[in-house]
């Protein structure tokens, strides 16, 4: 067996792995590096453009799991998409949605590679997009004449619990197993139930490793974590000031709707509009729709039933005035530059009544992250547009993950009890802590830190 991690970055990066099992070959994955711009964040597909791939599986619909898959499949024309049904559903608003992002930012900041695919290119390649229920066992490479006579490996995706649709890859082959985690959450959300791994067992293990760098505090709970929150936006919007969450349209914007249209329910927040973006309304209302083909909590619980969902459009948010507490729940986590959240913050941030919370991660080098660390009365640079800003409003940082702990993590490897392990999808020093701790618990476990475009032999 062959595995190539092709993350063009040592850090989360983008995601994509190129498996050969039994001489048949499979890509897992095809994401984009979320802080790289053009070309640069894509995958190292010229690692394996010389590989015959059968198939590419995805994960979920994250962009850092997804976003490049047109251009995966311009090196693997004959290359089948298989997913789950649910991120059947997704797959294609996330990719029309990236063309768009990707064209806006050709004008604004003057990328020339961008687009890197088209919205034609996107509804050609719609065909072999197949969708598949958890827990079914599918022949990927039927399509093909058997390898060296050996029949089609099977793969069987299982619910990870990260994000409508998410899961973890099976793959089995004549002799050996490979389990990728994708991205996994063990622990309930407030509408997805924890990801379904108990049975999980297999030689190799690729894993994530997003949170090998944080260590939870004793006595921490996700309940708790959310009763602060609701706490703190009922303080905002007593002072009658605004509250900003900024989040990612697909997974993290459904569950805090979630939460506030539970809160409202309760009667512990008053009924009012919700502000939310255009993709973050898509992803709701097939969050909705696929109510009962998802494995979760609040089943009968339509967000677009239970809240007044207003749609905001860019230029309502210059003129929009921020007084009598409104809420507003916008995509773009980091804040980039000519996104509403961004301009909203940007009006926000020096108002002493105005709150900004986060609820994710929010990478240092990004307007997300330099606000995050401004200490309150601080003056600095959010960024070029918006130029110096004094930080007066109040930001908070909020643990609402949709990542599994490290020491879930830990365990579910002594579950697995693989012979091999990857380590993938994290910070170094959030892999270093996975390799010493795995080492030291499950010594006879080889544990690899796969290096980018580097093929590792099993
Ligand atoms: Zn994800
Ligand atoms: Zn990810």
């Amino acid at each position: 067996m062959r595995i190539i991690n092709l993350n063009p970055a040592t850090d989360i990066g983008a995601s994509a792995w190129f498996v050969d099992i039994d001489g048949h070959r499979l890509l897992m994955d095809a994401g984009t590096h979320p802080k790289r711009e053009g070309r640069e964040s894509l995958p190292l597909y010229n690692v394996i453009k010389k590989e015959e791939v059968d198939a590419v599986a995805i994960s979920h619909c994250h962009h850092d799991h997804v976003g490049s898959l047109p251009v995966a499949l311009r090196y693997f024309p004959k290359a089948h998409v298989l997913m789950t049904e649910l991120s059947y559903f997704l797959v294609e608003s996330v990719l029309h949605n990236s063309v768009n992002v990707m064209t806006r930012q050709r004008e604004e900041l003057g990328i020339q590679e961008y687009p890197l695919f088209t919205h034609p290119e996107l509804d050609d390649l719609a065909a072999l997009f197949q969708g598949f229920r958890y827990n079914r066992e599918v022949e990927w490479a039927a399509y093909h004449k058997t390898r060296a006579g050996f029949p089609s490996p099977t793969l069987e995706f299982y619910d990870a619990g990260h994000a409508l649709g998410s899961a973890g890859i099976m793959v089995r082959g004549r002799k050996d197993t490979v389990f990728y985690t994708g991205d996994v959450s063990f622990r309930d959300q407030t509408i997805l139930k924890g990801a379904r791994f108990e049975d999980v067992k297999a030689d190799v293990l690729i894993m994530e490793t997003t949170r090998g760098n944080r260590e939870i505090p004793p006595g921490f709970t996700r309940e708790a974590e959310t009763e602060r929150l609701t706490q703190a936006i009922g303080r905002v919007l007593k002072r009658r000031g605004c509250v900003l969450i900024p989040t990612f349209a697909l997974g993290r914007t459904q569950e805090i709707l979630a939460q506030l249209a539970l809160l409202m329910r309760a009667g512990k927040l008053k009924s009012q509009p919700i502000y939310i973006g255009g993709l973050g309304r898509v992803f709701t209302e097939i969050y909705d729709l696929q109510a009962h083909r998802t494995h979760r909590q609040h089943s009968n619980l339509q967000l677009h039933e239970a809240l007044n969902l207003v749609v905001l459009d860019s230029g309502q948010v210059q003129k929009m005035k921020l007084t009598g507490g409104r809420i507003f729940v916008i995509t773009a986590g980091m804040m980039s530059e000519h996104t509403a959240a961004h301009d909203l913050a940007a009006r926000m941030i020096g108002d002493e009544r105005q709150a900004i919370f986060f609820v994710g991660y929010a990478d240092p080098n990004t307007p997300g992250g330099r606000l995050k660390a401004a200490k309150l009365g601080e003056t600095f640079r959010f960024s070029p547009t918006a130029g110096e800003v004094t930080r007066r409003c109040e930001v908070q940082d909020f643990d609402l993950t949709a990542h599994a702990n490290r020491d879930e993590l830990l365990d579910f490897v002594g579950q697995v009890s693989p012979r091999a392990i990857l380590l993938g999808h994290g910070e170094d020093d959030a892999r270093r802590w996975f390799e010493a701790q795995i080492r030291a618990r499950h010594p006879k476990i080889t544990v690899i830190q796969p290096a980018p475009g580097k093929t590792i032999e099993l």
